[in-house]
């Protein structure tokens, strides 16, 4: 295409282009992180596959560099960048559904919210984040952990297709069938490979599910987590959640006089019938006495939205992460000793059990490749005040050096900080070499190179 002006880029796309002059820039150039503060020469509001088209072909045209947003979640801020171009997709969010062949197929911008609202009146759903904000490109592209993994697997494993705007500016679709080395890359190997402009999904049927936090006293958080990992080794299926330690917020749920105070708890979804919900959750009743608690039936989407409050655009992010083969008596002892010690409401520690279905898949089935680890821990430091960088970010890197010895040396790439860059091969593990071997070929001269970067 050659080099084009700005001018010529907003004459060839549907899309609204917003550049430095004009007021919806400092909107357009936010994402959720709001450590965050770059300053890109243009904002491709793309409408269609076709404006995503043009925005990378601008990009490479012109030498710039590009950023790729889905849903914008990405800590390290990969959905914006300094004088590049974003090619912003989170205008493209249909979702559309079909009950009966059992798929849905989502525009690369749309997040879990617009997914679950969509394939929930059909009563299906896929693995998707606990978070209804998330984008499903990026979450999915990375691997995608959630209360249905165990059931269904990650989100990858339940992707049958995807269309792939790739580097040189074609339109590819990627499945089982079709150019299958770049879907194998894109199941596990994050946004390397191609801005993806739609996600086709195999569903299954989920509709209400029996689950919430139940929360215990901190001096029985190491008898919690040992519980929870024998317990949900081979609990069924249907079963998800995960062990978290949070500061708790001032709900009415929680007694008055405890707002504010750091609890070890469970978070809880059982998808399967609904009236064996009360019983599939009676093992976690009975780990430690229960300090309080929201269970009961609600539909999917209203789980996956409950926590979203807790994580409203403008904070502060810091997160750090590994996987985890056994959760020993020494990482337990680490969790225990500085989860409590949270220190803002919106932080959190998960720790997401990956087994189930999850290990059902090939380490080499996919790119995502931690398919024998049994946890992924991720200290997500989220606080709203700037002036509070310091400490939030000590506490995070201080809880991760206490547990680094006890995990693998590589963690899930789409919780990794922007310092984690020389993780990279760790995190890709023994996929590595084979990873860039597509790369070398869809995208040989690292046009997507703002991700958990494999270099050509
Ligand atoms: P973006 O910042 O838009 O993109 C992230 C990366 O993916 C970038 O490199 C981007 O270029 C690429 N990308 C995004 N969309 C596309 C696309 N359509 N085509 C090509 N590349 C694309 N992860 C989990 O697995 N489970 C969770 O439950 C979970 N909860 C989270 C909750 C919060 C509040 C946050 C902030 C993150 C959470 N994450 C979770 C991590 C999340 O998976 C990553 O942050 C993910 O990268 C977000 O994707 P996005 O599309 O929202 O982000």
């Amino acid at each position: 295409m050659g080099k084009l002006s700005i001018e010529q880029l907003r004459e060839g796309v549907r899309g609204a282009v917003t550049t430095p002059d004009d007021d919806a820039y400092d909107q357009a150039r936010k994402v959720h992180n709001a450590m965050i503060d770059k300053r890109p020469a243009a904002v491709v509001h793309c409408a269609n596959a076709g404006d995503v088209m043009a925005a990378v072909g601008f990009a490479r045209e012109n030498e710039l560099d590009l950023a790729v947003r889905g849903g914008g979640h990405s800590v390290p801020g990969f959905g914006t960048c300094d004088g590049g171009v974003v090619a912003d997709l989170s205008g493209m969010r249909g979702v559309r559904v079909d009950p009966v062949r059992r798929t849905a197929r989502a525009e690369g911008g749309a997040t879990w919210g617009d997914f679950n609202a969509a394939t929930h009146a059909f009563g299906l759903a896929t693995t998707g984040g606990i978070i209804s904000t998330t984008g499903v490109g990026g979450l999915t592209l990375g691997g995608g952990i959630g209360y249905l993994a165990r059931g269904l697997g990650l989100s990858c494993d339940n992707l049958i297709s995807a269309d792939v705007v790739t580097a040189d500016g074609r339109l590819l679709i990627a499945s089982e069938e079709e150019n299958d080395d770049l879907f194998w890359a894109l199941r596990g190997g994050g946004g390397n490979f191609g801005a993806v402009t739609s996600f086709e999904f195999r569903l299954s049927p989920v509709k209400d599910v029996y689950g919430g936090p139940i929360l215990y006293e901190l001096e029985d958080a190491a008898t919690v987590l040992r519980s929870f990992a024998e317990y949900i080794a081979d609990a069924p299926e249907e079963l998800g959640g995960f062990p978290a330690f949070q500061l708790a917020p001032p709900l009415p749920f929680i007694p008055e006089n405890r707002h504010g105070d750091p609890f070890v708890l469970v978070v809880a979804c059982w998808a399967g019938p609904l009236e064996e919900g009360e019983r599939a959750l009676q093992a976690f009743h009975d780990f430690a006495p229960v300090v309080a608690e929201h269970v009961g039936p609600m539909p999917y989407p209203a789980l996956n939205s409950a926590f979203d409050a807790l994580v409203p655009p403008g904070l502060q992010h810091y997160w750090k992460a590994n996987f985890v083969t056994e959760l020993s008596d020494a990482a337990i002892a680490a969790h225990v000793e500085y989860g409590p010690r949270l220190p803002a409401v919106n932080s959190t520690v998960h720790i997401y059990p990956i087994n189930g279905a999850c290990h059902r898949v090939a380490p080499q089935a996919t790119a995502f490749a931690y398919r024998d680890c049994s946890f992924a821990p991720v200290i997500a430091g989220m606080w709203p005040d700037p002036s509070a960088n310091e400490a939030n970010i000590a506490w995070v890197r201080d809880y991760y050096e206490a547990t680094a010895p006890h995990s693998e040396e590589g963690g899930y790439i789409n919780f990794m900080a922007a310092d984690d860059q020389d993780r990279i091969r760790a995190n890709y593990k023994g996929n590595y070499d084979r990873l860039v071997e597509v790369k070398r070929k869809y995208d040989p001269g690292n046009v997507f190179h703002l991700n958990q970067n494999i270099a050509p």
